[in-house]
């Protein structure tokens, strides 16, 4: 009965955060944010959609165990609220309204700033849902409130670590700086949307820094990745700060260079190593990670505590 009582409040107050209402992201707009695709519905997510419903990868937060491709329907899946009505439709319109041009600098970024922006209000997500927690009656001594405040620390880190590239991001947007490197390549088709970013230093690296210097790296290098179908190809985009090319620059060209099936794996690995976000078509799910379903659920387990992000792994979802 206490287990079921406690579920239950874990998921009211979860549902609470994810609801919660939003502030628009522009700096001294203070309208209430609307729900965005993190990718956009016209053109780019209907084109894996059947019958309305699409899969979208999803951890399991009551059971980390679990990883879910759960179906969702096409209008709130892959949603974030990060941007009042009015902005949204302004700032996304290059993208959103005409056919989109990849090799323009602004419409790359476009596509980078949603990935942060979605990143950002899910930590604060994250965040709310834990103080909601901690002011639950039901919940005293039966959640780690230690436990709860670090996490809550390293999000917070995490949240600083991403105004920083939202910072740089609309400096370009409102100027005619260029702050990033955007690289682009097309594919055979392929039924999957990708949009997100990692951080190129492992957890290992991270500790081995902390170990030698007393503290983490000052800012860490985020990789931003999307990856999605568009008229009978697939187009690959990414993207770092060009500050950091010495690090990264070599890491991310190789997935320009390399052969289309070491891409694919190399993708593979990605997604499911180091990326959260991403959707594919019900024909993709039943094909490709349905059939491998215990395996696929390993790797996430294994991805979920392991310090080398990086690993290159014996399966490959695309084949
Ligand atoms: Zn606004």
């Amino acid at each position: 009965m206490k287990f079921k009582q406690i579920l239950e409040v874990l998921n009211k107050t979860y549902r609470r955060a994810a609801t919660k209402q939003r502030t628009c992201s522009v700096k001294g707009c203070d309208k209430q944010a609307i729900n965005s695709h993190v990718l956009q519905k016209n053109g780019i997510l209907n084109s894996i959609e059947e019958r309305g419903h699409i899969r979208v990868s999803e951890a399991d937060f009551f059971n980390p165990d679990l990883f879910h491709f759960k179906r969702d329907g096409i209008n709130q899946a892959f949603t974030f609220k990060g941007f009042c009505a009015e902005h949204d439709k302004k700032i996304f319109a290059p993208i959103e309204d005409f056919e989109i041009d990849f090799d323009d600098y602004k419409s790359q970024l476009l596509f980078a700033y949603r990935t942060v922006l979605n990143e950002k209000v899910k930590k604060e997500v994250l965040l709310d849902w834990h103080k909601y927690q901690k002011e639950s009656k039901t919940l005293i001594g039966e959640i780690d409130t230690d436990l709860i405040d670090k996490t809550d620390e390293q999000q917070k880190v995490g949240i600083k670590d991403i105004e920083y590239y939202k910072e740089k991001i609309e400096l370009d947007l409102n100027n005619e700086t260029q702050s990033f490197i955007f690289k682009v390549r097309y594919t055979k088709p392929c039924e999957i949307c990708l949009a997100s970013h990692f951080t190129y230093e492992t957890t290992r690296e991270r500790s081995k820094q902390i170990e030698t210097t007393g503290k983490d790296f000052e800012i860490l290098t985020d990789i931003f990745i999307s990856f999605f179908p568009i008229e009978n190809e697939n187009v690959l985009m990414m993207g770092y700060l060009k500050e950091q090319e010495p690090k990264c620059g070599e890491f991310v060209q190789f997935f320009f260079d390399c052969d289309e099936d070491t891409l694919f794996k190399k993708l593979s690995d990605l997604i499911l190593c180091r990326c959260e976000m991403w959707a594919c078509s019900e024909s993709f799910y039943n094909q490709k990670i349905k059939p491998h379903d215990k395996v696929i659920n390993e790797i996430f387990q294994e991805s979920a505590s392991t310090v080398d992000e990086d690993r290159e792994l014996n399966f490959n979802i695309f084949q």
